[in-house]
């Protein structure tokens, strides 16, 4: 069977010291300080340590082969998006890592397929880079769930979405600079309870402003199995029916409606949970992701999709059509 992880990071084996080249902020660079690792420098600040399968694409063909997993949607790691930088230093950034992801997808073409990301924060440099991307063989982009504190909802990045859905380019939310992320630094809370949060704030946003009513074939997947939204649906949309003067003023669709519209990704670490949102989302919607190569992530590429006692269509719908739909890749592209 055909599988495709649709939620995987990577980074080119060299970065560029744009702090030192634009004259300010803490971007990231790399410190290969040993064999095989490498240091991930936030200014001058140590952000955390990544091994050669970060960033070399025949390793992690390899460890991709133990779990029979041929193909890797590969997108950059979220603390790469620089929206807080100026636009066209985030526009050079961007463009540094979109283009070292098109290189490969172009040396790899059975097993990679890659997601661009774009200078958020100015609408027109968003769109100059998301039209790029297409040009360069990327299949979409990744976007952070909020756009330096900006929800997704917000009128400017209206015309972004809408250039999705006229090109064609899938989009991947990712939950990054997480709400309160300073106040719960102890526990690793930013990722554990930040980040689903995060997601679900993202899915509100877009549902709540009508965007999946304005652009019926816009495509977007949401990480992690959607956050905390799934979990909180029942809530959500009884705060939408009791309060409808806070929530229902921009969009009078209640959010269940919404079920099976967008994709998220299968990263529950949890039959129980994935076949609850196999319920809610429906196999067609749910996409093979993992977050490799972090050790958060599902390292063991969905064997325990593999282990539940489901139906061989729906895992085939997980691991393989679903991905393809959300991508608009054709299946022949692996054979
Ligand atoms: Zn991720």
């Amino acid at each position: 069977m055909l599988k495709i992880d649709t939620h995987t990071h990577i980074l080119p084996r060299k970065l560029p010291n744009w702090s030192e080249k634009f004259g300010y902020g803490d971007f990231i660079y790399l410190q290969h300080h040993k064999k095989g690792a490498a240091k991930m420098m936030r200014g001058n600040q140590f952000f955390r340590e990544i091994q050669e399968n970060s960033w070399n694409p025949e390793v992690r063909i390899k460890e991709y082969a133990k779990f029979r997993t041929q193909v890797q949607v590969v997108c950059t790691v979220p603390v790469m998006f620089s929206y807080w930088a100026r636009p066209l230093d985030c526009l050079d950034v961007s463009r540094y890592l979109n283009d070292d992801i098109a290189e490969l997808i172009v040396k790899y073409p059975k097993n990679y397929l890659g997601l661009g990301t774009i200078p958020m924060q100015d609408t027109e440099l968003a769109i100059q880079e998301l039209e790029r991307c297409k040009e360069i063989g990327l299949s979409g982009i990744q976007i952070g769930s909020n756009i330096n504190d900006l929800n997704l909802n917000e009128e400017r990045f209206f015309p972004i979405f809408e250039a999705c859905e006229k090109l064609s380019m899938a989009v991947l939310v990712h939950p990054w600079n997480m709400m309160g992320e300073k106040n719960i630094q102890r526990y690793w809370l930013p990722w554990l309870v930040g980040m689903p949060a995060e997601t679900a704030r993202a899915i509100c946003s877009m549902i709540f402003a009508g965007i999946f009513e304005k652009l019926p074939n816009l495509r977007v997947n949401f990480a992690h199995a959607g956050g905390s939204f799934l979990s909180t649906i029942g809530r959500i949309q009884h705060g939408f029916e009791c309060r409808p003067d806070l929530v229902a003023i921009d969009n009078n669709i209640g959010p269940k409606h919404y079920l099976g519209k967008f994709w998220v990704d299968s990263i529950t670490h949890d039959p129980l949970m994935l076949d609850y949102v196999l319920k809610l989302q429906g196999s067609k919607k749910i996409t093979l992701g993992t977050d490799y190569p972090f050790p958060l992530g599902d390292l063991e590429v969905g064997k325990f999709i593999e282990d539940m006692n489901i139906d061989s269509s729906i895992k085939e719908d997980i691991f393989c059509n679903a991905p393809l739909e959300w991508l608009g890749v054709s299946k022949e592209r692996f054979i």
